[in-house]
């Protein structure tokens, strides 16, 4: 469903992803675990066609940049990037039009009552909090309902009951069969249903397991995090 074929990106001399390469299977929720600076969010920015880079990106067998395989990939960013001068309302009517939904009016009332936002629906992008402005960003990139849904670092900023309205939604998408990738670098924050964990450290990947993979080394997801990315004790001796 979603193929990274090779993917290098340079800022300047900095090289954020280093020959970056996996496959995402349809209907799987993959978790993107790393430290910070490990150059998750820029494979990402790059998957939504946002960066130049080199290398391949395929989503559905359609070139990530064209117009039809964005059609199918929708984005939840790291920063909220709202317009101060439209509504809570505005911004979520504005999207729908763009996307050129039907019979939206259910799901944004759906997604504005589960993000508490519901009676926030007239204040403007800039009178909001600043965890109002991430439930309004997650439910502008949920509200489209793509096939394909990147969300980066989703859960900082939230309040615990929209962190749980958050894991229900995940939970709920993957079991209608929508692939899934979510970055984090809170190991703590992957207590949800996942298929797939992609471990990345320095712009390179470093560990790409599924789950029944990883219960048959008998390992946690936090062993094998930090044997990863900090080595293993033999290794450090
Ligand atoms: P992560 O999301 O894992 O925290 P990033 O993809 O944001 O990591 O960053 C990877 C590397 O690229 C870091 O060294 C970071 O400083 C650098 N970087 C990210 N964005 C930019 C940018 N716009 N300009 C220059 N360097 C950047």
């Amino acid at each position: 469903m979603l193929d990274v074929n090779h993917v290098v990106k340079k800022y300047g001399k900095n090289l954020a992803c280093d020959d970056i390469t996996f496959q995402l299977n349809p209907g799987d929720m993959t978790i993107l675990l790393g430290p910070n600076g490990a150059g998750k969010s820029t494979i990402m920015k790059s998957i939504m066609g946002f960066l130049k880079y080199q290398g391949t990106i395929t989503v559905d067998g359609m070139v990530n940049k064209t117009v039809d395989a964005k059609k199918v990939l929708g984005f939840v960013p790291e920063m909220p990037a709202l317009y101060p001068n439209l509504t809570v309302s505005e911004h979520l009517e504005f999207i729908a039009r763009a996307y050129k939904l039907t019979n939206y009016k259910d799901r944004i009332e759906d997604l504005l009552c589960r993000f508490e936002l519901d009676d926030k629906r007239k204040k403007f992008g800039d009178e909001l909090s600043k965890g109002m402005q991430q439930k309004l960003n997650l439910c502008i990139g949920l509200l489209p309902d793509p096939k394909v849904l990147l969300l980066d670092e989703p859960m900082i900023g939230l309040d615990p009951h929209a962190i749980k309205e958050l894991k229900k939604y995940i939970d709920q998408m993957r079991s209608e069969g929508k692939t899934l990738l979510i970055s984090t670098h809170i190991i703590d924050s992957v207590d949800m249903l996942w298929d797939r964990t992609i471990i990345m450290q320095k712009g390179q990947v470093k560990a790409n397991i599924t789950k029944p993979e990883l219960e048959k080394t008998g390992q946690s997801l936090e062993d094998l995090f930090f044997s990863v990315t900090e080595g293993t004790k033999e290794e450090e001796a």
